[in-house]
């Protein structure tokens, strides 16, 4: 079986509202895709950040402008017009997780995937809110905080996958990238990866962004895989045509590091599921 669990259903862009979004039409849309790419198990994760509610978590200018649909108004479109599993994409904002937890908690997910976009804030990913003007002292410093601030996500225990787990390489060579091996940072996450034995995400969206890479990198998917943690497959599409886009390479990828299973959810629930 293969999945692809962190789908939106709209791209991030401003004027991409609910009603166009959240039909039946355009589930059915996603799951002809899948359909064509052998991909049985479907489910979208929004990003949390588009609904009023996550208002209560914070306030940041990003999430007050995105901040307008109702997040009990799509849990009933998943749930009641599609065959979707139900998940949601919700950041990890260090100091809010009492409140993030509060609304995760009121809505009945069958995951839900964790993300660290911002450090402080600041996003990695998101040139209007551009960390790297921002950044501590030196690009080491900036990718040290970037994955200790991981590793208290996988901790915290709100999470059911660890999405696009080096999402700071994003930008490539557009922006600056420490020397060396990689792993002296990746290190910095990995005892709240093992403590937490949380499903890590291998998403192709990476090789869609300037850096033209799988999320994560082969040597940090070893190092979670020799912690125990299971993985969890994604394409993070955000248009019908990227679902399950480049997952060649990312079996390849698992065939070479001997992952022969997937992380499955329901209600919370996980078990694994072979692949293929
Ligand atoms: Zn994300
Ligand atoms: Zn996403």
């Amino acid at each position: 079986m293969l999945t692809d669990y962190h789908l939106h259903l709209r791209p991030d862009d401003a004027g991409t509202d609910a009603a166009t979004y959240f039909t039946v039409a355009n589930a059915e849309r996603y799951r002809a895709v899948a359909g064509e790419r052998g991909i049985a198990e479907l489910g979208c994760a929004e990003h949390v950040y588009r609904f009023a509610q996550a208002l209560d978590v914070w306030t940041h200018p990003l999430w007050q402008e995105s901040a307008v649909d109702d997040i009990d108004a799509y849990v009933s479109f998943v749930r009641e017009q599609t065959d979707l599993k139900l998940g949601i994409e919700a950041d990890f904002i260090a100091g809010r997780e009492d409140a993030m937890a509060t609304l995760l908690a009121a809505r009945d997910w069958d995951y839900v995937v964790g993300s660290v976009h911002f450090v402080g804030e600041h996003a990695v990913d998101h040139d209007g809110y551009e960390i790297w003007d921002h950044r501590p002292a030196s690009t080491e410093a900036l990718w040290a905080r970037y994955f200790e601030t991981l590793g208290e996500a996988a901790r915290c225990g709100l999470f059911d996958v660890l999405a696009h787990p080096d999402l700071v390489k994003l930008w490539g060579a557009q922006r600056p990238v420490p020397a060396g091996d990689l792993r002296r940072f990746y290190d910095l996450a990995m005892d709240g990866i093992a403590e937490s034995q949380i499903a890590v995400e291998l998403s192709t969206a990476g090789l869609r962004k300037p850096v033209g890479e799988l999320y994560p990198a082969p040597s940090f998917l070893r190092m979670c895989l020799d912690a125990g943690c299971p993985v969890a497959l994604s394409s993070d599409a955000h248009v019908p045509g990227d679902v399950g886009r480049d997952y060649d390479a990312a079996l390849e990828l698992l065939g070479q590091l001997g992952v022969g299973e997937l992380a499955v959810f329901e209600r919370r629930e996980r078990r694994l599921e072979a692949i293929g």
